[in-house]
């Protein structure tokens, strides 16, 4: 993979989230405070602003670098948790990375996601997609990053009926129920837009 390809993944992680960002707010508007997709446009323009500057440098780093960024720019809940989830893949994938990489990083990603958000899958959060994404990606197999995007998708979908018990949606209790979580929705864009690349 060179810098041009590594370019190409923060444009599409970038260019999708802050495309969505109206929806995303709109989603945050319902359940929360409305403004996901205000902070992730935020840490997100600040990524594409250091896009070359990241991208020369080798994947891992590069990762890290973006999950700096986000911890810096985005704040919030999703801030930190996306910021501690790009800093682990960085830190778990070798230099030299291959798809056989992706599933342990993945999965150490989601371990300090869930550490720091003191969460798990089922709360209706970004995690109901993080985690049935890495379960596919394990699996592995024929079709895998059609299936990736597929399951992120329906798993976004997924968080409507669901009932909050983290993050601010859940001071609305039953009320959240109804409503896509924001998070798992820029999450599902994020795992598209990182599949789509795949596929270039
Ligand atoms: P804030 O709620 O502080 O305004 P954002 O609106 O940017 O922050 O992000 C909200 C999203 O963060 C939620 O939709 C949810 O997916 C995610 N989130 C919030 N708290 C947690 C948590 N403890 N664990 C995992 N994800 C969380
Ligand atoms: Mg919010
Ligand atoms: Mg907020």
């Amino acid at each position: 993979m060179d810098a041009a390809a590594r370019a190409r993944l923060i444009r599409a992680l970038a260019g999708t989230v802050i495309a969505h960002a109206d929806e995303l707010t709109g989603l945050d508007q319902a359940i929360g405070d409305g403004d996901h997709g205000l902070n992730m446009k935020r840490g997100f323009e600040t990524v594409l602003a250091e896009a070359d500057t990241l991208a020369a440098q080798p994947l891992p780093a590069m990762l890290a670098g973006i999950g700096k960024t986000l911890v810096m720019r985005v704040g919030g809940a999703s801030g930190p948790l996306y910021g501690t989830l790009f800093l682990t893949l960085g830190k778990t994938l070798p230099e030299e990375s291959g798809m056989a990489d992706a599933a342990p990083a993945l999965e150490a990603a989601v371990a300090a996601v869930k550490a720091r958000g003191k969460s798990d899958a089922g709360q209706k959060t970004m995690l109901d997609v993080l985690v049935p994404v890495l379960e596919e990606l394990k699996a592995g197999g024929e079709g895998l990053p059609a299936r990736l995007a597929a399951t992120a998708h329906a798993a976004a979908e997924a968080t409507v009926p669901m009932r909050a018990v983290r993050g601010r949606a859940s001071f609305l209790g039953e009320r959240s129920v109804g409503h896509m979580d924001p998070g798992a929705r820029s999450s599902a864009l994020m795992v598209e837009a990182v599949v789509t690349w795949l596929e270039e």
